[in-house]
């Protein structure tokens, strides 16, 4: 496929997506510039992410910290004037924070305080090493179906952790992620993650944001409050099925 031929199909997928969540949000009594679009570009090569930002789209996703580091600074050859914003939303290892702070701008993927630990001791690092300055934005990734293997907080111990990362130095607690359960109907699951949600703001007023929705179940993300759908598939067509 050409270059012009792809662009016109991720400008023809980010209208739809575009239509879908608007509609979303007119479904839910919500003003549109409450959601954003998060376009996940993994597994995807960064020209696509570059006919993205071609497109208006900045907020980028990356679920693997080796493939996303390297993308990033493709992109930034690529278009030396795009300002995208770079968000991890995958499962973290705590030896991967180093590398992570270099190219993320936000973690949604916080699921413990050893990880928030790790990265705010690599930011330190990266800071005292002149490769960062901006503080790391980052979200509690809560787990709504209790499966340790998926990553996520239990939802009783959000709170916890949300004062622990509110006291560390660099990172900026801004809200919680969460993945559907697999199988499973996401708008019980979603509510619950609302509620959380709303419980977190009560204690934290800043961390407003609420990560929730992806190309298969964005339209019940925003109905229950989300304000950040991720989106992939949707956007940039089928992964393979050997990809995560
Ligand atoms: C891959 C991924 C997405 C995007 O999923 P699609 O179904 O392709 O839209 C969203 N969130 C997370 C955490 C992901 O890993």
């Amino acid at each position: 496929m050409s270059d012009e031929q792809r662009r016109e199909e991720i400008a023809k997928a980010l209208a739809a997506v575009e239509a879908r969540v608007a509609d979303a949000c007119a479904a839910a009594g919500r003003p549109r510039a409450e959601v954003r679009l998060l376009a996940v570009t993994k597994t995807f090569p960064a020209t696509d992410a570059a006919l993205l930002a071609d497109l208006g789209q900045t907020d980028l996703g990356e679920n693997r910290d080796q493939e996303a580091g390297p993308k990033a600074a493709e992109l930034r050859a690529l278009r030396p004037d795009a300002r995208p914003r770079w968000h991890m939303i995958g499962r973290l290892q705590r030896n991967k924070a180093r590398s992570v702070v270099r190219w993320a701008d936000e973690v949604q993927s916080v699921d413990s305080v050893r990880l928030a630990d790790a990265l705010a001791k690599a930011l330190r690092s990266a800071r005292e090493a002149g490769e960062r300055s901006a503080p790391l934005d980052v979200l509690i990734q809560a787990s709504l179906d209790d499966d340790p293997s998926r990553g996520g907080c239990p939802l009783p111990h959000v709170g916890e952790l949300a004062d622990h990362i509110a006291g560390l130095d660099g990172l900026r607690l801004r809200g919680l992620m969460a993945v559907a359960p697999l199988g499973a109907d996401p708008a019980p699951a979603f509510a619950r993650l609302a509620a959380a949600a709303a419980d977190l703001r009560r204690s934290h007023p800043d961390a407003v944001e609420l990560s929730a929705g992806m190309s298969g179940d964005l339209e019940p993300a925003i109905a229950h409050g989300s304000t950040c759908v991720r989106v992939g598939t949707a956007l940039l067509g089928a992964r393979g099925l050997a990809s995560p």
